[in-house]
């Protein structure tokens, strides 16, 4: 289980936070400022109720898909089928990829992100009250 999140002040450091500690505050590496971090009982157990960072408890579930990888994975594809492109193989290249990617997503494990602060929480089970992204929540509780 693993808390990733966006620093609030310099809004460019992504800091993670240590689950297997009581916790109090965490320090930016970069703007050093201070960061005060919540574990609550129910995180503690592996089920996110409420944000350690924010407090808040609207958040979404998404797909922890590694975007890098699935471009290169599509970009290697283009350009191998456009190289056999007067041939089958290219149709049949092109069609491999596409399912790869499929299947790399497929097996990309699901993460919980709060709606308010953009922080991850990986490796945590699935709270069936945590709907998909909705653009009309996070307009409401988007905070920085
Ligand atoms: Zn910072
Ligand atoms: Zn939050």
């Amino acid at each position: 289980m693993k808390i990733t999140f966006p620093c609030k002040f310099c809004k460019t450091y992504y800091l993670t936070v240590p689950l297997s500690q009581g916790l109090s505050n965490l320090v930016c590496p970069k703007c050093s400022k201070e960061i005060p971090v919540r574990i609550s009982e129910s995180l503690f157990t592996g089920i996110v109720d409420s944000c350690a960072l924010c407090g808040r408890d609207k958040f979404y579930i998404r797909k922890a898909f590694n975007r890098r990888l699935g471009f290169i994975v599509v970009l290697i594809g283009i350009i191998l089928s456009s190289y056999y492109s007067s041939s089958l193989l290219g149709l049949l290249i092109l069609m491999g990829i596409t399912f790869l990617d499929t299947i790399i997503y497929y097996f990309s494990p699901w993460m919980t992100v709060c709606y308010t602060c953009q922080a991850e929480y990986r490796g945590f089970k699935k709270n069936p009250r945590h709907k998909a992204f909705d653009l009309k929540m996070q307009e409401q509780y988007r905070r920085y």
